[in-house]
């Protein structure tokens, strides 16, 4: 597996190239500390977006349990709204940029495989970050429909995520024991000197069991045999 070197770029992006082990840093980031230059470890997010890959059995029910639904133009300014919740003059221009595209791939092209965030979520409430906004992501031109739960750091626990009991119930049964067959952790560069963070979780397999945990790790990413 490949793994984006960890170091920030001077825009304060995590640095696009990849490195065999994890925590390393490429050899132009490591020259550039070799010359006496600054080079700080990338960023920590401000928002993560965390999507699953739903098929339309969960979808539905999903929805009846309480989840909204939201249609593609509305999704991106969702997801905008959430990463730039505490910008006061917002930008329209910048909803049509798909913020998915601006970042480096932290676990490599590939990303990981059979993989459980169950430790990840615990980490993500330990260090501060709450649900936000969660709703189904609708794509008309694919069979299945996207789940999103955006964590956001800094926000009291009463703003976070009002949802009704049958929802969170359905919620907690879904990542119960999940096992992930397809992880892919975008660090996306900063926007507005907010930076979101993407993990896409497609191929959920019950029957099995996962090899990995998913770990924050402050943000650099990791994950480690279970
Ligand atoms: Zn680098």
């Amino acid at each position: 597996m490949q793994y984006a070197c960890v170091a920030a770029t001077q825009e304060g992006a995590r640095c696009r190239n990849f490195v065999e082990k994890p925590g390393e840093m490429c050899e132009t980031c490591q020259e550039l500390k070799t010359k006496g230059e600054e080079v700080k470890l990338a960023p920590s997010p401000d928002t993560i977006l965390v999507k699953f890959n739903i098929n339309p059995g969960w979808a539905q029910k999903f929805e009846e349990a309480g989840i909204p639904r939201k249609f593609p133009s509305e999704v991106i300014l969702e997801e905008k709204h959430i990463a730039q919740a505490q910008q006061v003059n917002r930008d329209p221009y910048q909803l049509r940029n798909d913020i998915a595209d601006s970042g480096s791939q932290v676990f490599g092209p590939k990303g990981a495989s059979e993989v459980s965030i169950f430790q990840l979520l615990e980490e993500l409430r330990e260090k501060g970050y709450q649900p936000q906004g969660v709703h189904i992501r609708t794509r008309r031109e694919k069979k299945f429909d996207v789940l999103v739960i955006p964590f956001a750091h800094g926000i009291s626990e009463k703003n976070s995520t009002f949802l009704p009991e049958k929802a969170l119930e359905l919620l907690r049964e879904f990542l119960r024991l999940s096992c992930w067959g397809f992880v892919h952790v975008w660090a996306n560069s900063p926007e507005k000197g907010k930076i979101v963070h993407t993990v896409n979780l497609s191929h959920r397999e019950p029957q099995k069991s996962p090899q990995w945990n998913l770990y924050f790790n402050h943000g650099l990413w990791a994950i480690e045999p279970l």
